[in-house]
């Protein structure tokens, strides 16, 4: 058995299947309410799949189309996720975005643009032309023709958001079945059975949050209403040094298919650039690609010349959960205990607590006893963010504990102390990944280089089982740096 995982075999009331920032969400929603609740991935960890590898802006759903569910939810999670995150110390720059237009046609579409941030609620979204434009970004690249400001669009670490809903919700009695892979459902009554590769659940409510397999979990409960398409999103991230290039996210004018190419900074304190968008058909395939890379580089140098000049610290790519309608795939089916949440494709993070909220107060509607009590306080999470306060900037803690001025990890400014705190905290990681995902350790410009070596010790000190994988980082493990 492994630290944070209880896979014992009493019934629960839900399986959730899927333990990304949705499935984590919605297990969270369900243990506050006093809802036993069984959270499976197939994973080692929670937030392994998009969920780590994505954009990490928290989106305002300005340009979603209104009326969908994706707007509605979006625009509450937003909110929700807004307040969430300062309580639970999840960094969160509010930098605003820039959304640009290069081309006169791209001017004539600013209008409508606007028109349906309004109609998604988002109000505060006006035009500049290219003066103002210059003097707030005066790297953006030559030929910018005017744009509109999105204040409220942000950037936010997406690994420590599923991690402290996961924390919340073992906190308040969730059990965490992780490398469960699920193979089969048998539905039934009054409990379904739900089959994985570490034994059988028992619950009365299966969950579907299983991301980019969410149709093949579907199809276990007998459904077949979509197929998921997975779309590659390929992102290259620039090093700190590139950071004073922009204050804002530079979003290019969305099409019908993508959001397009944007350069954002992240709360890491790097550069962003990215994503592509190619379907491919293996929803596991999150290779990046020489063409798709090359293509970023191209528009990034169009948008801001100065990151070509910069140094890439790494590439990843992350693949939307997509399906031939735009729109959330979410239900649920009250007679056969069933919740289907799928489809969630580039705006997961952002809308987690809204899509949590509406799902658990459909199963409520058809059945489920929530305990109705008023939303608790959040864990407070360690900060690995760089606009606040670290542990190594913090004299008076390094005063009470000097493991926080002791520096492992040069580049990020890691901690012992950090380290010590993940390895032994009520969540641990699996592997050095995880461990990366925690406290940033491992995600700088050496690529570990430097302090792989003391890394691996304080982990195999720790008396977690020892990782198996070495420290140095495959693309297809890259998130956000
Ligand atoms: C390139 C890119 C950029 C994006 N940018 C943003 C952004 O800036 N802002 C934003 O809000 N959103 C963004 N998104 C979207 C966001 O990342 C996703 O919507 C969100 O992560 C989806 O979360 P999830 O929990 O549904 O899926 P996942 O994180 O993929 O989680 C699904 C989990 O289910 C598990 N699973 C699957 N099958 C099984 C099985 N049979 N048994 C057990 N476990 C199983 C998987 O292991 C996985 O952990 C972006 C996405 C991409 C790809």
């Amino acid at each position: 058995m492994w630290a944070g995982e209880t896979p014992d075999d009493r019934p629960a009331d839900v399986a959730v299947i899927g333990a990304g920032v949705v499935g984590t969400a919605i297990a969270r929603a369900l243990a506050v309410q006093d809802v036993s609740c069984v959270l499976i991935d197939a994973a080692n960890d929670v937030g392994t799949g998009t969920s780590k590898a994505n954009t990490a802006i928290l989106h305002t759903g300005f340009d979603t189309v209104p009326g969908s569910l994706e707007s509605r939810l979006l625009r509450r999670g937003y909110e929700l996720l807004g307040d969430y995150a300062a309580r639970a110390g999840i960094p969160v720059e509010r930098t605003g975005a820039l959304l640009v237009a290069w081309t006169p046609e791209q001017v004539a579409e600013l209008p409508a643009i606007e028109d349906k941030a309004r109609r998604n609620g988002v109000t505060d979204v006006f035009r500049i032309g290219a003066d103002e434009l210059y003097r707030r970004e005066p790297a953006l690249g030559p030929g910018a023709l005017g744009g509109l400001a999105i204040p409220g669009e942000s950037i936010i670490c997406p690994w420590t958001t599923p991690l402290a809903y996961a924390t919340q919700a073992l906190a308040a009695g969730a059990r965490l079945r992780l490398r469960s892979q699920v193979t089969g459902i048998r539905a039934g009554a009054p409990e379904h059975q739900v089959v994985t590769g570490t034994g059988v659940v028992r619950c009365r409510w299966v969950v579907n949050a299983a991301g980019l397999r969410s149709d093949a979990v579907d199809a276990m409960m007998g459904g077949d209403r979509f197929t998921i398409r997975p779309r590659r999103g390929e992102l290259i991230v620039f090093d700190k040094l590139a950071r004073p290039l922009l204050s804002e996210i530079l979003l290019p004018v969305p099409t019908a298919r993508t959001k397009g190419v944007l350069v954002a900074p992240t709360v890491y304190g790097n550069v962003l650039l990215g994503p592509t968008a190619e379907d491919v058909p293996d929803p596991a395939d999150v290779a990046t690609t020489a063409a798709g890379l090359a293509a970023l580089m191209e528009a990034g140098r169009r948008i801001l010349p100065g990151l070509a000049a910069e140094e890439v610290t790494a590439t990843y790519a992350g693949l939307r959960a997509a399906t031939a309608d735009r729109d959330y795939q979410i239900w649920v089916d009250g007679a056969r205990r069933y919740a289907c949440v799928a489809g969630i494709r580039s705006t997961g993070l952002s809308a987690s607590l809204g899509i949590a909220e509406y799902v658990t107060g459909l199963m409520a509607e058809a059945g489920l006893r929530l305990a109705g009590r008023t939303e608790p306080d959040p864990p407070v999470m360690p900060y690995i963010g760089q606009a606040g306060t670290r542990p190594y900037q913090d004299a008076a803690r390094i005063a009470a504990d000097p493991e926080y001025g002791t520096i492992v990890c040069h580049c990020e400014r890691v901690t012992r102390g950090e380290i010590r705190d993940a390895l032994a905290g009520p969540l641990p990681p699996a592997d050095l990944d995880g461990l990366r995902r925690r406290t940033r350790v491992l995600n700088g410009r050496c690529q570990g280089f430097y302090c792989a070596a003391t890394v691996a010790q304080l982990f195999a000190g720790s008396g977690l089982p020892v990782p198996a994988a070495p420290a140095g980082r495959s693309p297809a493990a890259e998130s956000p740096a």
